[in-house]
């Protein structure tokens, strides 16, 4: 049977049973397993990483090598072999090194992207369960529900409320209603409503579907086109760092032209002025700066997902840094998202649910016996037959802790909902914040169950559920129930309302309006608690140290929100709060006004969470939301930074740029935290590579202006920037980050990365450095008239100088003396082996030959300390006027 050849939209599904040899309940697994292993895992042909060769052969295609292969040549056919064998050095160090590094970037990338395993929920020997969606098979039946990515192609027989978005396969955005009717043969992809496709999204409602293409047989899988996955952009930082490093490398490859045609009119010898101006301008082009922006991006990436948040955008990882707002939603977040009914109130009856669990005599307590069996009727949660162990019952943490609840006093949920067939349904939804289902009983007729926010059920109520009867509500029994549903919700309690209505024999489908409520008897209140998250006080103490507020966000009531936030810290004054209707009356300029001074919105809807970070972002704030469902998306996707739960929808999931594998608030903030430490180290790198650049290149010419022989030679140039100070700018990436990272403001997100602060460091020290140095050249040179040694001691001062002032650049917040200076073993490391290279270069006979140094003694490397410790003091005493303005 050839798949792709089949019409399964106009089949009849018990045809459609029939050719896949399935049914309703499922495949058996033996079954599922075997097609597995004959069909292939359900996935698309993935575009192939570049190989280890590959990627060591593009480290060859960057500007750098280009001027260093041409120079080789150019030193080959002059006759110059030892200059020849040192850009070849050079040109090797330069490729091992990008590629050690990006080697390092891909393969954190790479394990980042393994994280990301879709799931699916299928029914497979009548259990529904979770397996990888590449496990799908033809003829499994998959489960589906708004915000969930379909994963192969389907016949649906189900579809409730259901609606896709198909923009993804037929560049059609409005979403499509799904039904399950048999359609005419002819009709075109787009309208093939009884179908959904891999790919798309479920926008809506739920379905259940029989899977009847997967893999590359699906209608995604044939667009050839689509197949080629999107290119990973560069994040803005980077594209920055790109302008400027392809500005820099310009600039300085008209100075290189410069400096050779200086010295040739100047009378100097061509080869040398040659090589000197390659020399420069591979000592000046910030190579090495985009690559290691890269390293400490994924790296940082990785430190966060070690802490339990999946980067999925390079981009979020620099944003993180500077978010000064996180609107978090509170259940699961704040609160361990494990919810448990504590209490169940009826007119009658107050029953502590964890003391009296088993002792519930259905016979005397009807009513609350009544309430928890709608718990369980009107739930969407699914409880494994053979299994009834919370764990592996699936669904909302509401529903779970109604479910369990109701197992807890003796009823199996599989066996009421065979007594109380469910013929209809009106799904919950963050926006009604109520839900209904219809059922049958042989012997009782129809009845519509109801369970929702209080507020929802109470104010549409007719009766009340008094022992048998049902007694009309009058004006004080109405303002008595609201009372016990607020008693309750200042404890910090999640409160659910449940009802019933009988209704006509003939209703087979519910609709919703007013008409739904009409008569209903509410029976009584289910009171969840969820409990805190244990470190959630601390964890807020320390972002509002860090200068990040905090908004919690929560589609509980306000009563309910104030307590939990009262116990948080958070502000809860009146003027603090404000509920979802609330904020539907003020208009966008109003709340921008307002938004800064609240910390709670209660009862709110997705929709409302998209115009929170509006106001927020208007006042110039840095936002990080989160969110789960698939209404959230817009949401997370406007937001700085958008914030998804492991556990939340495929959508939520696709559109965020950090997925929290806890759902921790605490996750959050250490991800914040790795985001300073990123953002800092990248301008610890950047400062560090860019005075060493420099100092060459004013020494350069210095000695060109003052008509002095070159102070160093082509070799020694290219030995320092890819010997000397290639490990220590690597290491540098490493930094672990300071411990103040969290006790200072967010980083301004307008301000240059080279600040005020940075940029007349580079200057200073450069410049220093530079004439120092010169200094030195020129007194070995003219006093002691050796210029061989002039240049062996600029070339070592200079080296050694870097080395050291290294120490300096980690931190600009304490001095060299106060920096813990072991705690970055990388770069003790780092530097201990450029000092035993640059030592062994005026040692090692080999050397001395090759970068033509000759062996030093005490006198010498007086000087060459001293520089260094002239240079560090410098650097010092700036850093310490910052500091000490910086403090008042
Ligand atoms: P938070 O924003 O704190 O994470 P939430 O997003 O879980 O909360 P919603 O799920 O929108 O909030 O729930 C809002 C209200 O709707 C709840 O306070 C509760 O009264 C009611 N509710 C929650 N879940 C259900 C459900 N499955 N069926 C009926 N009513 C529900």
């Amino acid at each position: 049977m050839d798949q792709t050849e089949t019409f399964w939209h106009s089949l009849a599904i018990e045809k459609v049973f029939n050719q896949l040899k399935s049914k309703q309940t499922g495949l058996l697994d033996d079954e599922a397993k075997l097609r597995r292993l004959k069909s292939g895992f359900n996935e698309l042909p993935k575009k192939k990483k570049l190989t280890k060769l590959q990627l060591l052969l593009a480290q060859f295609k960057s500007a750098l090598v280009y001027i260093l292969i041409i120079a080789a040549a150019i030193s080959f056919f002059l006759g110059e072999h030892v200059d020849v064998y040192v850009i070849a050095a050079a040109i090797f160090i330069n490729v091992v090194v990008g590629f050690i590094q990006e080697n390092k970037a891909q393969r954190a990338l790479e394990k980042l992207s393994k994280m990301v395993v879709p799931e699916v929920k299928v029914i497979r020997d009548g259990q529904e369960l979770k397996i990888r969606a590449k496990d799908l098979v033809l003829g499994d039946i998959i489960h589906l529900e708004a915000g969930d990515r379909i994963a192969a192609d389907a016949r649906l027989f189900e579809a409730i409320e259901m609606e896709t978005s198909e923009a993804a396969l037929t560049g059609e955005s409005s979403p499509v209603d799904k039904q399950v009717k048999v359609l005419d043969r002819g009709v075109v992809l787009a309208e093939r409503i009884n179908m959904i496709y891999s790919g798309t999204l479920v926008t809506k409602g739920r379905g259940k579907a029989v899977v009847v293409n997967t893999g590359i047989k699906t209608e995604i899988g044939r667009i050839a086109g689509l197949l080629k996955e999107i290119e990973e952009e560069l994040t803005p930082l980077q594209k920055k760092l790109n302008i400027f490093s392809k500005h820099l490398g310009f600039f300085i490859l008209f100075l290189s032209i410069a400096i050779l045609v200086l010295g040739i009119t100047t009378g100097r010898d061509f080869v040398m002025m040659f090589n000197t101006a390659v020399a420069v301008a591979v000592a000046a082009i910030p190579e090495g700066l985009l690559v290691a922006v890269t390293v400490i991006l994924a790296l940082g990436m990785q430190s966060i997902l070690k802490k339990k948040a999946l980067v999925r955008k390079l981009v979020a990882a620099e944003t993180l840094g500077s978010t000064t707002v996180i609107c978090t939603d509170k259940t699961g977040t704040l609160t361990l998202g494990e919810m448990r009914v504590v209490e169940v109130i009826t007119d009658s009856s107050n029953i502590n649910i964890i003391e009296s669990a088993k002792k519930i005599i259905p016979s005397t307590l009807a009513e609350g016996f009544l309430l928890l069996q709608i718990g369980m009727l009107c739930n969407d949660a699914v409880v494994p037959e053979s299994n009834l162990k919370e764990s592996q019952v699936l669904g909302s943490g509401t529903e779970k802790a109604l479910m369990m609840a109701g197992m807890q006093i003796g009823v199996r949920p599989n066996d009421l909902n065979k007594q109380y067939n469910r013929l209809d349904e009106i799904p919950f939804s963050s926006e009604r914040k109520y839900m209904a289902t219809l059922h049958h009983k042989p012997d009782r007729g129809n009845i519509i169950y109801f369970k929702g926010a209080p507020e929802k059920i109470i104010k549409a109520a007719e009766f009340i559920k008094q022992g048998d009867r049902k007694v009309k509500i009058y004006k004080d029994k109405r303002e008595e129930i609201i009372s016990k549903y607020e008693k309750l919700s200042q404890r910090g309690l999640r409160v659910l309302a449940f009802g019933y209505k009988p209704a006509p024999e003939d209703l087979k489908k519910l609709e919703e309006n007013d008409e739904l409520f009409k008569g209903l008897v509410i029976v009584g209140f289910a009171a969840i608690a969820d409990p805190l998250r244990k470190t959630v006080k601390q964890t807020l103490e320390e972002t509002n140290k860090a200068g990040i507020k905090t908004v919690m966000i929560t589609g509980d009531n306000k009563i309910t929100a104030k307590t939990i936030a009262k116990e948080l810290g958070l502000n809860c004054q009146s003027e603090n709060v404000l509920e979802g209707e609330d904020l539907s009356k003020l208009d966008d300029i109003q709340l921008a006004e307002k938004v800064n001074q609240i910390s709670i919105y209660a009862r709110v809807t997705p929709k409302d969470k998209l115009r929170i970070v509006h106001a927020w972002q208007n006042r110039g704030e840095v936002v990080a939301m989160t969110g789960d469902g698939v209404n959230d998306a817009p949401a997370l996707k406007r937001a700085d930074v958008g914030i998804a739960f492991g556990s939340g929808s495929d959508v939520a999931k696709e559109t965020a740029d950090l997925v929290l594998l806890n759902n921790s608030f605490n996750t959050i903030v250490a991800a914040v935290k790795q985001g300073r430490v990123i953002y800092e180290n990248i301008k610890k790198v950047i400062l560090y590579l860019l005075s060493d650049s420099f100092s060459e290149v004013i020494l350069i010419f210095g000695s060109l202006a003052f008509g002095l022989p070159l102070p160093l030679l082509p070799a020694q140039i290219l030995w320092i920037n890819l010997v000397t100070d290639g490990f220590p700018h690597i290491a540098l990436t490493l930094e672990k980050g300071e411990k103040e990272i969290m006790s200072e403001p967010p980083q301004e997100r307008k301000k240059p990365i080279l600040d005020f602060e940075r940029r007349l460091l580079i200057g200073v020290i450069s410049f220093f450095t530079a004439v120092s140095t010169l200094g030195i050249f020129y007194y070995f040179w003219k006093v002691v008239g050796d210029l061989e040694l002039a240049r062996t001691v600029t070339f070592v001062a200079l080296g050694v100088d870097s080395l050291l002032y290294v120490f300096s650049c980690r931190t600009l917040r304490h001095s060299i003396f106060n920096s813990h200076f072991f705690a970055n073993r990388y770069l003790l490391l780092a530097v201990i082996l450029g000092g035993v290279l640059q030592v062994s270069a005026v040692y090692v006979p080999f050397f001395q030959k090759l970068l033509r140094t000759v062996p030093l003694g005490a006198f010498e490397w007086l000087f060459i300390g001293g520089v260094s410790i002239m240079v560090i003091m410098l650097i010092e005493i700036i850093k310490w006027i910052f500091i000490a303005r910086h403090k008042v």
